[in-house]
């Protein structure tokens, strides 16, 4: 099997050390087996979405020493993700979803890895047609197709998928023809990607994203879920939280080889 990895930033803020060490990991996995290292810019964000920030991701990559192949950024697949969410409607796997961010936090009754779990509240009622909604996967239906998966991590090792921990998730936005789940699991069966590397912070997606591949058709890669660079205080590494942006530690005349230099040893150590 060819291996082929990808590093999939969104254009929203700058790239901080947290995406240096996600890049490196991808692009060594591939390199290290001789296959390929794919960049696909996923600028499907609306309004967070700054285009612009693509060019400089670019010169943060060069900067590290990485070399890459380009795939066509989100923004020119949204026929794709319109395509498979009608086949998933046509299922009778989707329903709308009008419930805001603060009426979902009222009406749960469990934390899941994500925050309060939906509880599926619009589920089976019918909702007013003239608000927003977004569409939402029915998993307990799609499991009755699909029957009980499995997932392979290169690092945790054979996974049975449980796509249901964090209630029915969100397949299309009510701003956008697709939700990160929907988007990044077609772009991924689209570009060949054969291993999927990318932080811990984002295994419990990979249950629906597991799931969204026996409904559509999709082969099914491996993943590898590395750890993610905390900050001094055990946090997750963050712009906001004073994790300078790459751009920045470039632009003041950083030795940007050195700094994948020092990422490497870190992942070596940390043995993920
Ligand atoms: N665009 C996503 C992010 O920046 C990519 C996540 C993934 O690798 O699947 O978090």
């Amino acid at each position: 099997m060819e291996i082929v990895t990808r590093f999939a930033p969104s254009p929203n803020g700058p790239l901080h050390l947290g995406h240096a060490f996600a890049a490196i990991v991808a692009h060594d996995r591939a390199r290290e087996a001789g296959g390929r290292f794919l960049l696909r810019i996923e600028d499907i964000d609306g309004p967070r979405s700054r285009p612009e920030l693509a060019d400089t991701f670019r010169r943060d990559l060069e900067w590290l020493g990485l070399e890459w192949e380009e795939v066509p950024a989100q923004s020119t697949r949204l026929d794709s993700y319109e395509a498979a969410a009608s086949r998933l409607r046509d299922k009778g796997l989707l329903y709308p979803c009008t419930c805001t961010r603060r009426e979902i936090a009222a009406a749960a009754t469990r934390e899941g890895p994500e925050g309060p779990v939906y509880p599926g509240t619009c589920k089976g009622r019918t909702v007013d047609p003239t608000l927003p909604a977004a569409l939402r996967l029915d998993v307990e239906k799609a499991l009755a197709l699909t029957g009980e998966l499995r997932w392979y991590d290169e690092i945790a090792g054979e996974q049975r998928a449980d796509p249901a921990a964090g209630g029915d998730p969100v397949i299309v936005r009510k701003d956008l023809p697709a939700s990160y789940h929907l988007a990044a699991t077609l772009d991924d069966a689209a570009d060949g990607v054969t291993v999927v590397t990318r932080g811990l912070d984002l295994f419990a997606a990979t249950h629906v994203h597991r799931l969204l591949q026996a409904l559509l058709d999709l082969p099914v890669p491996r993943w590898h879920h590395h750890r993610l660079l905390l900050d001094e205080e055990g946090r997750k590494l963050s712009k906001r939280r004073g994790s300078p942006a790459l751009s920045d530690r470039r632009e003041a005349g950083e030795d940007g080889l050195m700094l994948a230099r020092q990422l490497r040893l870190q992942h070596l150590q940390a043995g993920t």
